[in-house]
This record gives C-alpha cells, sequence and structure tokens, in this order.
C-alpha cells in the first residue's frame, strides 16, 4: 500500500525515463504530474502507423540484450510479442552491386575483428585521447590493404561502430566510446511496435501533453516550472529533458545549473540515426534474412537495411543512415531521400524493381524536442560527464534520461533505470 505525501513532483518529459519515474512516486503516494511538450508521449519511442496501418517504429526498435533486461520484463508482463534479430542472418552486396563472395565477406570480418582488437589494444596503450576515426587512420595506413579491402573496411566500420553509436567515427572518442555495458542475449524487436509498451505505463498518470516548458525555477521551498500553458508548482522535479535540448538552451534554469553540469552537457554530443521505411506492391528482394549489406564507395551512405519482412510479412524495408550522412539527408525531401534509397536498391536487384507506394524517414534532429538519436562520447568526454548530467541539484532537481545514465546510455532499458533512480533519489529524502 502505498503512503499518502502531500508533496507534488513535477516530471519534464513523458519519454521512457519520465514515465518510469512517474510510476514509482505515484506508487510511493506522490502528487505527480507530467509535463510533455509533444502532443504525444513516448518520447524517443513512437511506432508509427501511416504506412498502411503497419506499426513501425520511428525511435528504437530493439530491446538489445533481453537477459536481465527490464525493458524484457516489461514486454513480457504486457505479454507483447518480440522477434529476434539475428545479425549473422545478412547478405552483402559490393558497389556494384554484385553479391560477395564468401571469402571477401569473411575478409570484411576478420579485418573488422583485428581491428577491433587493435582499438582495444589502443585504449589500454595510448595516454591521451583522440577521435576513434584518427586511430583508425593511423591504422590503416600501417597496412598495406588494396583499395577494396580499404572500401569493405570502412563498411564495417559504419555499421558496426557509426550505426551502434549513431556518430562518424571522428566523433567518437578513442577512450571512451564503448565504455557502455550491455545486457546478454539476443536482440529482439517488438512485433506491433514500442509504443505498446508505452500505452501501458501511461495507464493512471496525469501526463499533460502539448505543455511546452519554458523555465524551471528552484527555490529552497520547491520547483516552479513555467510552460506554454500556464505554471505548475511542485516540491521537486525531475528533468528528463535530452542532452540535445539541454543543449539547445531553450528551457531556462533559474538560477543557472551548476558550471559542472553545464561543462559536461557542452562535452558530451547528441548523435543523428535516421530510418527510411521504404513500403513497396512486392517483395524484390531475398526475403530471408535479417539485414541486407551494402559496401558502397560513397562512405557512410544506404549501407544496412534491415528487412522488415521478416517480422511483418509485409514488403517493407529500412535503410539505416547515422553521422553526418544521416543529419544531411534531413535537409532533404521525402521524395529525394526515397530516389537516393532507390538508386542503391536498382544497383542491387535491377532496374525493374518497383517504386515504393509509401515513405516514411525520420528527422531526428530537427526534431525541437529531441535535437539528435542519443547521446554519445565524442574526443576529451569521458564516462563521468553521464554521472554529472544525473546528478541532483539543490535538493530540488532531480535528473533522468538516456544521457544520465552512465552503464547504459544511448538505450531505452537506460532511461528506463536512469527514472526509477531519479525516483529513489526523491523518495530517499522521506
Ligand atoms: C532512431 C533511433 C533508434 C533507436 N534505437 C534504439 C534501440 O533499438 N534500442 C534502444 O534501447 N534504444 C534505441 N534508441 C534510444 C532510445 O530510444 C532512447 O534512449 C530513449 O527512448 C530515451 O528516453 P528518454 O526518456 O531519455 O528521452 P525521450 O524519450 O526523448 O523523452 C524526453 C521527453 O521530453 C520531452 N521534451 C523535450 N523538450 C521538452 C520541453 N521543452 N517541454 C516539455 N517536454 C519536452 C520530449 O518530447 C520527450 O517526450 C533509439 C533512438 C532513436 C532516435
Amino acid at each position: 500500500m502505498a503512503a499518502s505525501s502531500s508533496k507534488t513532483v513535477l516530471i519534464v518529459g513523458a519519454g521512457m525515463s519520465g514515465l518510469a519515474a512517474a510510476i514509482d512516486l505515484k506508487a510511493a503516494g506522490y502528487h505527480v504530474i507530467i509535463l510533455e511538450g509533444r502532443d504525444r508521449i513516448g518520447g524517443r519511442l513512437h511506432t508509427d502507423t501511416s504506412l498502411n496501418g503497419l506499426p513501425l517504429d520511428l525511435g528504437a526498435s530493439w530491446i538489445h540484450g533481453i537477459r536481465n533486461n527490464p525493458i524484457s520484463e516489461l514486454a513480457n508482463k504486457y505479454k507483447i510479442k518480440t522477434a529476434v534479430t539475428n545479425y549473422e542472418a545478412m547478405i552483402r552486396y559490393a558497389d556494384n552491386g554484385k553479391r560477395i563472395s564468401d571469402s571477401r565477406d569473411a575478409r570484411i570480418d576478420s579485418n573488422f575483428d583485428q581491428l577491433a582488437a587493435a582499438i582495444s589494444k589502443a585504449q589500454n596503450e595510448e595516454v591521451k585521447d583522440r577521435s576513434l576515426g584518427s586511430f583508425i587512420s593511423s591504422y590503416t595506413a600501417k597496412r598495406s590493404f588494396t583499395p577494396e579491402q580499404i572500401q569493405d573496411l570502412n563498411y564495417a566500420v559504419n555499421t558496426e561502430i557509426e550505426h551502434e553509436y549513431a556518430s562518424d567515427v571522428n566523433d567518437l572518442s578513442l577512450f571512451e566510446f564503448d565504455q557502455d555495458n550491455a545486457y546478454g542475449g539476443s536482440d529482439v524487436v517488438l512485433l506491433g511496435g514500442y509504443s505498446q509498451i508505452v500505452e501501458q505505463l501511461k495507464i493512471g498518470l496525469d501526463i499533460r501533453t502539448s505543455h511546452i516548458v519554458q523555465s524551471i525555477t528552484r527555490t529552497s521551498s520547491g520547483v516552479s516550472i513555467a510552460t506554454s500553458k500556464g505554471t505548475f508548482d511542485g516540491n521537486f522535479a525531475v528533468i528528463t529533458l535530452p542532452l540535445g535540448v539541454l543543449q539547445q538552451g531553450n528551457v531556462v534554469f533559474n538560477p543557472p545549473l551548476p558550471s559542472t553540469k553545464v561543462a559536461s552537457i557542452s562535452r558530451l554530443k547528441m548523435s543523428v540515426l535516421n530510418k527510411c521505411y521504404l513500403r513497396f506492391p512486392r517483395v524484390f528482394w531475398d526475403s530471408q534474412p535479417d539485414l541486407l549489406g551494402y559496401v558502397n564507395s560513397a562512405r557512410g551512405q544506404w549501407c544496412e537495411w534491415l528487412n522488415m519482412y521478416r517480422y511483418t510479412n509485409q514488403p517493407v524495408l529500412i535503410g539505416f543512415n547515422a553521422g553526418t550522412y544521416g543529419e544531411q539527408l534531413e535537409a532533404q525531401s521525402d521524395a529525394t531521400i526515397a530516389a537516393s534509397a532507390m538508386i542503391v536498391l536498382r544497383k542491387i536487384y535491377g532496374k525493374s524493381i518497383p517504386d515504393p507506394i509509401g515513405v516514411r524517414v525520420t528527422r531526428w534532429k530537427s526534431d525541437v524536442f529531441s535535437r539528435g538519436s542519443y547521446s554519445h562520447i565524442p574526443p576529451n568526454a569521458t564516462g563521468s560527464d553521464y554521472d554529472s548530467l544525473a546528478s541532483s541539484v539543490g535538493g530540488r532537481l532531480f535528473f533522468a534520461g538516456e544521457a544520465t545514465h552512465r552503464k547504459y546510455p544511448s538505450t531505452v532499458h537506460g532511461a528506463w533505470l536512469s527514472g526509477r533512480r531519479a525516483a529513489t533519489e526523491i523518495l530517499s529524502l522521506g
């Protein structure tokens, strides 16, 4: 039975972290109000149905590592069906559209494994941080790779590292880019989409959508939050604003946030990973593998495709683009982006394949409520910057969100755990 409390907690943001904090605080008897700027909840979890009613995740798709993952517990609790992604089930194509031979395929993997081992060694042996890209350039310069091998390595680096961290290797810290932890077990997608979880979590919560937070004022007795639809007062606030929103500075903190926190906010970076869903009249690609790889001579462009037919039985593909190229695409129209994707697909599958009958592209960097996809660690920032973002201020402001979770940043589970942590911090005040 929840203890009753006359205390009010204002939560900024109805993403996974805000919902997690709200649930725990409400269960403990606090009066909880969530202030959400968008006209929907979920934040970077957003299942879209505009392509023929098919549920397609525009933000997160996977539960990364199902073993002991709290999001798996939620999926099980709500009886949401999932499907394992088999990353080994992949067909790769060369720049000319021809299928890559088995021997070249094996060489791509072994050359990448050797690079990964060299990165680990450098992380232990080098004394000064630099960009991962700088390390990879010096690594390749010392080896007598053929142009084809360099193209292959660039492809592997793009799909294995740049897509995971949603950033160019030139913008990742050699020492710290992979300081995060991972749960074991398979990665699974949620059939029917991630919003199914959000829709369950919101039940019973007081969520005020279309309330854009403009300023957060902290006094010795509480917190006052001004929104586009009026001011709210509470005893405490949980701030789950994405790193990109904090960096932009449109939400004013009175008094300003401590300089250590401000420094960490500006040191960490927000990455970009964008998805382009293409729905076709029929499947013309290899329908069995989970993934299609394309070793593009244009580095980092349309190199990785997820075969949604595997999960939905519908003729849908997703093209992923990260980092600089992913960001550049945001300035283009949907039709131009789809045309660029079709150049690659026609190289592989021939000129006669049909045009898409539906297109849905994401623009996470341009989105004023996220300003990017998720956080990463650039050169000279460290995992401790995540701790700095997480630290509470003046016993009134508590912080949550993926960029406050040092162990599991950039993930749904990290966001969830961070919200629960912020709730525990408030509960510990008694
Ligand atoms: C394309 C993409 C793919 C991803 N893939 C995966 C994946 O497969 N697996 C995985 O684990 N993770 C993935 N992630 C990361 C994951 O989605 C996020 O880490 C997680 O959802 C973040 O939750 P959060 O609560 O920290 O932030 P958010 O979900 O962003 O919540 C913050 C909330 O604050 C609101 N807000 C912002 N500004 C204001 C304001 N001024 N006033 C009021 N409200 C405001 C936002 O609208 C938002 O609802 C992906 C993300 C993206 C974008």
